[in-house]
């Protein structure tokens, strides 16, 4: 929580804290105006006869005999209390608030693609057909649906290209790119051959990046097919809701969209996607 967002729900909760106390106080005064006016009248006149005289040296033991006067009090304390309940309450929903929209994703004015041309590139292995199947349906489905509270939609599939060679075990993400011709209008999903490992990304099932002048891509690294649908789709995700690393839809501690749920997968016909960050969901979906 922001120690403004902080100060601000301890702030009201004093307030209504202090409110409440005035008007249990005023409440307690009204009363005791009330019971002395009545024993006034209690002095000048027979007629009431059923008003008592107690010691009223302390509130606490004070007795108000006169049943309109203790339901006076009673009713004027529990407005008070109810006030100042409302109030603090009030000051704890805004801290809540501000607890939670703090791990919400927050736009931070870099690029999104709102309709991706996506290609898929196979780096150094022929092409693996599933995945191509894979790419071209995910693109195109309710998946991409669900980022409609990031302001993306469906994008569509572009090509399919086959870069052909032996790649050493380690490269870097300038030779990744140095395959390729620049493509800035579009999104390359560039899947790489088992037992290749990019510097800088050692360990990682794959990463985005955009580059000015050569686009936005991103790399997958792994093998196994359900783990490479899985990081395909998050992958995409993140790069179509922030093109240029975190500068799009981002969280300073949880990352992009699909960082806070990497690894939980679920079905969508009949195919692998991992779950994403939904700020509407305050969770995966
Ligand atoms: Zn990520």
């Amino acid at each position: 929580m922001g120690v403004p967002a902080l100060a601000a729900s301890l702030g009201l909760i004093l307030v209504g804290g202090l409110l409440g106390v005035g008007l249990l106080r005023r409440g307690a005064r009204r009363s005791l105006a009330g019971q002395e006016l009545a024993e006034r009248l209690a002095a000048l006149s027979f007629f009431i006869s059923d008003v008592h005289r107690e010691p009223r040296s302390t509130f606490i033991n004070y007795r108000v005999v006169d049943g309109y006067k203790i339901s006076q009090l009673v009713r004027l304390t529990l407005l008070g209390l109810i006030i100042a309940l409302a109030i603090s309450g009030c000051g704890l929903l805004l801290s809540l608030k501000a607890a939670t929209s703090a791990v919400d994703m927050a736009y931070h004015g870099g690029p999104t693609l709102t309709h991706a041309e996506v290609s898929v590139v196979f780096l150094g292995q022929p092409e693996v057909k599933p995945i191509t199947r894979y790419v071209r349906w995910l693109v195109n489905s309710t998946y991409m649906d669900s980022l409609v509270e990031y302001r993306v939609g469906r994008g569509t599939f572009g090509h399919v290209t086959v870069v052909p060679g032996h790649l050493a075990a380690t490269i870097t993400e300038a030779d990744v790119r140095g395959y390729m011709p620049p493509a800035p209008r579009m999104l390359r999903l560039i899947f790489l051959p088992p037992g290749v490992e990019v510097v800088g990304h050692g360990g990682e099932s794959g990463y985005h990046n955009f580059v000015p002048g050569f686009g936005g891509y991103a790399v997958m690294t792994d093998v196994n097919f359900t783990a490479v649908t899985s990081t395909t789709s998050h992958e995409l995700a993140e790069a179509v809701t922030s093109l240029i690393p975190t500068q799009g839809w981002a969280n300073g501690s949880l990352g992009e969209i699909g960082d806070p749920c990497a690894g939980v997968n679920r079905t969508l016909d009949g195919y692998i996607v991992q779950k994403l960050w939904l700020n509407s969901a305050k969770g995966c979906t």
